[in-house]
């Protein structure tokens, strides 16, 4: 049996995080065994339309990678692939299960159901009534023959209870008697929410159904409708929620539904916030799947080659931002010099670094970001050079202060003037006054560093800021703040 999976996002201008591992799940189930994986808009229920919505469907998934192999872009031999564009097609589904008398037709008005709900026993929901359920021929003839308006419903098992297995759950059982006969078409001849849903994964030839653990208790009413029809109930794979950590009042940690409150949840937010879309979808496989050994870095190739639906957990993750960061930043370390440079350059480009230095650039910068957006701050020095405060110029552990720096800045000008800009001849040449004059080599390095950049913190150290800067701005800085002490 060849997989077929589908996502079936509706269009809400917003890819929660939990989704998109809904989309990568179902993509690794598929790509695991060379499956098919479709996309499929599901725009039926929209409470109101959402102007660029399905864009950023396309959008995120073309940016996560998670090709699709039929869908409204692609196209496919299971089209349409938007609910909207199938509405046609599942009149006939319903109309079918009524000849065969396991659907009925309602003319239930709407105040009279109001009324029904009304009249329930405090805190308690109520289903319909069936009262349709029965109707003699000759009454439902004449409803018809005067043109009321009517719901088709599928009439539900009185007893017994439904049974599935999850495969991730286990088994899931429902007493009958608390299913509602639902409604499969609405008085405009629309199919509801499940209904159609259940008509496109059958039509559709979805093997394997991935999606929320919210799903768990309505798939028994999709089962019965799969029953009903004769078709075959695809696997089920419900995936546990996505949580968040906060920390109270009192300094407890408390674990909630992942939400705005613990950081971004929106994948296109995460990208804006410069986690590579890589790492997020790298970090969001774990959450909820596990691998056999101990990697935890995977690309996707990777991912597809490893993923195992029965290493999915029901336990509820914890999303950790500080993980995605180191993921991130191993996604980083892992870049080829082409890869690395792509994302740098703008950043290069705006701190005005010069082409010969991107290689230094990368050396030092790699190992030391978590995101590419930390450039501007780790390179803002090359640009503007401002009084910094000369105290910074004072560092116990390099054993400096502002005499010895006035000292060694003073030695280390003519020395550096005669020197060749590169980077192995400048670090010799300041060892080599630290030497001469028997101190530590950071009695001399910290204060020219200092002195060039102007602030405490820089990319690399001593020659690699001299070597970006260039010769000429080195020494102009280094005269200028010299002649402040
Ligand atoms: N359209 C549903 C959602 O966005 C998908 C449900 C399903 O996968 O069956 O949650």
């Amino acid at each position: 049996m060849k997989i077929r999976t589908r996502f079936a996002p509706s269009p809400t201008g917003f890819m929660h995080v939990g989704n998109l591992r809904t989309a990568l799940y179902e993509y690794l189930t598929a790509k695991h065994e060379n499956g098919t994986f479709v996309l499929r808009i599901e725009d039926t229920d929209q409470e109101r339309y959402v102007e660029g919505a399905t864009q950023v469907i396309y959008d995120t998934m073309k940016l996560a990678g998670l090709d699709h192999d039929e869908g409204p872009d692609v196209g496919g031999e299971y089209g349409p692939y938007v609910q909207s564009e199938r509405l046609g097609l599942y009149k006939p589904y319903a109309e079918q299960l009524v000849n065969e008398g396991k659907a009925y037709r309602c003319f239930c008005t709407k105040e009279r159901l109001d009324e029904l709900r009304a009249n329930a026993p405090e805190g308690e929901v109520v289903g319909y009534d069936r009262h349709c359920r029965d109707l003699s021929q000759e009454e439902i003839d004449a409803k018809l023959a005067a043109g009321t308006p009517y719901v088709i419903r599928q009439k539900m098992p009185l007893t017994g209870v439904t049974t599935y297995t999850d495969l991730v759950y286990g088994e899931i059982s429902f007493p009958n008697e608390d299913l509602d006969d639902q409604i499969l078409l609405k008085t405009d001849g629309y199919p509801t929410y499940n209904f159609a849903n259940v008509i496109d994964d059958h039509t559709m030839g979805i093997t394997h159904v991935v999606r929320g653990s919210e799903y768990l208790s309505s798939t028994p009413k999709y089962n019965l409708l799969y029953e009903a029809f004769g078709w075959e109930v695809p696997t089920y794979i419900h995936l546990p929620l996505i949580m968040g950590k906060t920390v109270d009042e009192n300094g407890k940690e408390v674990v909630s539904k992942l939400s705005k409150r613990h950081g971004s949840t929106g994948f296109m937010d995460l990208v804006n916030e410069g986690y590579l879309p890589e790492a997020i979808i790298n970090y969001i496989a774990l959450l909820g799947w596990a691998p056999e050994g101990t990697q935890e870095i995977f690309t996707l190739d990777e991912l597809k080659a490893q993923f195992d639906i029965n290493r999915i957990s029901k336990s509820p993750a914890v999303f950790d931002y500080d993980k995605l960061a180191w993921v991130n930043a191993e996604h980083i370390k892992n870049m080829s010099s082409e890869e690395f440079l792509k994302h740098a350059l703008p950043f290069y480009e705006q701190a005005g670094i010069r082409p010969d230095c991107y290689e230094l650039c990368e050396e030092i910068l790699k190992p030391r970001i978590t995101k590419f957006n930390e450039l501007t701050d780790k390179l803002a020095f090359i640009g503007t050079f401002a009084d910094f405060d000369i105290s910074l110029f004072e560092h116990k552990k390099s054993k400096s202060t502002l005499e010895t720096s006035k000292e060694y800045l003073t030695k280390a000008v003519p020395v550096l003037e005669n020197t060749e800009w590169e980077r192995e001849a400048l670090t010799e040449a300041i060892k080599k006054i630290a030497e001469d004059n028997e101190v530590k080599n950071s009695v001399v390095m910290w204060p020219v560093r200092i002195a060039a950049a102007g602030v405490a913190v820089t990319p690399g150290g001593c020659a690699e800021v001299l070597i970006l800067l260039g010769r000429e701005e080195s020494l102009k800085r280094i005269k200028a703040s010299l002649a402040r002490l």
